[in-house]
Formats: structure tokens, C-alpha cells, sequence
């Protein structure tokens, strides 16, 4: 579902450039919870940004179901970008709004009428269990209602893809335990595909089904999460999975 081909990404600096991602090949299936681990700088960020093409890969192909999205032009990427939603450490809610007011957001700038997108906005938060903060504001919600709130204004346009950039990383281990079972929740009963980045082993053990392991830029190791934790082949494999929990 997800196809990446080749995909390099420079970004220029005062003397020639930073070479961050160096010809990756990626095939992620639908329905699947595909993991990216890797030390910090990495490339993991830009990599997802990449699948969206909030970054503009200096080389390469992305593919979504089959259809180039490399080649479109803005106007089309914004309306395809619909299918990817995104999630973050540090939520990026809009501050001034209520629950229900961030989750029609991406809806009412996408044209849906405001009945409608108040509709469709309650019932997400229901599904993501805060069907009864629909007024509250950001302010008066715990981290981890917060990014249930992110969650649910990334489903708002039905996307069939859900990037996840250290969506937990911000939240105790309580916490992140009830917002990874709402994201394998989402997986298992919309078939949402999902992309984790994260620095926590425990992350991936939980939820992915697969894992790939992000090295200066190039996948050093992928592979079934079992497998991987069980005898990583790569020294950028070893250090993640000896060294954390
Ligand atoms: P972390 O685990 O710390 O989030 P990461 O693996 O996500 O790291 P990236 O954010 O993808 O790493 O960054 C990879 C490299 O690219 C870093 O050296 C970073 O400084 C550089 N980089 C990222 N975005 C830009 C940008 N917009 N302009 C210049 N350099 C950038
Ligand atoms: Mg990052």
C-alpha cells in the first residue's frame, strides 16, 4: 500500500548538503503496523514526512495503493494527504479550541458542511473515548486525552493511513499502554494501516507487526518484530534492542 522507491533526501547547508535519507526501498502492506526504530538524527522523522511528502524527497518515488504521489502537484498532494493522517509527541492541538471544535477543523477546511462535520467529530471522539469532553479545551485535558483528541482529528478525513511520530513519548507508561491499545483498536476495526516511530522497544514489542531499523539514513535490518528482538543481524539492530529494556 505504502511504496517507497529510492527515496533520498538532502537539505542544504552553508558548504554542499546533509545527505539525511540514502536511496531507501520500503514496502509497507495495508493493514499492517510497520515500526521505524533508530538512534537519534537518524532520519526517521523525515523519512515519515517523506511518506506524506510534507518533505519533498530530493530523489525518488513514493507510492500510495499504486498511484505515484511524487508527481502530483500541491493543489492534488493536499487533497491525497487526506488519506495520511499524522499524529506527534506534542500533540500540535489548536489551543484556543475545544475538543470537538479540533476535530472538525481539518473536515471544515476541507469543505464539509458544519452539521455534518459535528457529526462526524462526536462520534470520533466517542470512538476514541471522550464522547463526554466534547467543550473541554486542550488546557483542561491530561497528555494522554490530548493525543486522543490528535488521534481522532487524524481519522476526521477517513485516512487510510496513520503516521505516528513519538505519539506516546510525551506520556507514562499508563498512558501510552491506553493509547497503543486504542491505535491497535483502530488497526484491527478499520483496517487502518499504521506507521510507528518511537524510542521505546516496549512500543514496538506491543503493537507492530513488523519493524524496520533506520541507520545514517539507510534501513540497516528489517523484519518480523519477533525475529528482530529476538537476534538482531545489524550492530545498529544489537544496540537498540540490548540497550533498552
Ligand atoms: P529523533 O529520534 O531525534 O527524532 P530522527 O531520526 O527523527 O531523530 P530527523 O528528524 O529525521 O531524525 O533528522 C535527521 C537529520 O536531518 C538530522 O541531522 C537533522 O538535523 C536533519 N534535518 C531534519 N530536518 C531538517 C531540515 N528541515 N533542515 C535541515 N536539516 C534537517
Ligand atoms: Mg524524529
Amino acid at each position: 500500500m505504502i511504496h517507497l522507491e529510492g527515496i533520498s533526501k538532502s537539505f542544504p547547508q552553508k558548504r554542499g548538503s546533509l545527505e539525511v535519507l540514502k536511496e531507501i526501498d520500503l514496502q509497507i502492506e495495508k493493514g499492517e503496523v510497520f515500526g521505524i526504530i533508530g538512534m537519534s538524527g537518524a532520519g526517521k522523522s523525515t523519512l515519515v514526512r517523506c511518506i506524506n511528502l510534507l518533505e519533498r524527497p530530493t530523489k525518488g518515488r513514493v507510492y500510495l495503493d499504486g498511484a505515484e504521489l511524487t508527481c502530483l502537484p500541491e493543489k492534488e498532494l493536499r487533497q491525497q494527504r487526506h488519506s495520511m493522517g499524522m499524529i506527534f509527541q506534542q500533540f500540535h492541538l489548536l489551543m484556543q479550541r475545544t475538543a470537538l471544535e479540533n476535530v472538525c477543523f481539518p473536515l471544515e477546511i476541507s469543505g464539509v458542511p458544519k452539521e455534518m462535520a459535528r457529526a462526524r467529530a462526536e462520534e470520533l471522539l466517542d470512538l476514541v473515548g471522550l464522547g463526554e469532553r466534547l467543550g473541554a479545551y486542550p488546557s483542561q485535558l491530561s497528555g494522554g486525552q490530548k493525543q486522543r483528541v490528535a488521534i481522532a482529528r487524524a481519522l476526521a478525513t477517513e485516512p487510510k493511513v496513520l503516521l505516528c511520530d513519538e505519539a506516546t513519548s510525551a506520556l507514562d507508561p499508563n498512558t501510552t499502554a491506553g493509547v497503543l491499545r486504542l491505535l491497535k483498536d483502530i488497526n484491527e476495526r478499520l483496517g487502518i494501516t499504521i506507521v510507528v516511530i518511537t524510542h521505546e522497544m516496549s512500543v514496538i514489542q506491543e503493537i507492530c507487526n513488523r519493524v524496520a531499523i533506520i541507520d545514517d539514513g539507510q534501513i540497516a535490518e528489517m523484519g518480523g518484530v519477533e525475529e528482530i528482538f529476538r537476534a538482531p543481524k545489524t550492530q545498529p539492530g544489537r544496540e537498540l534492542v540490548y540497550h533498552e529494556g
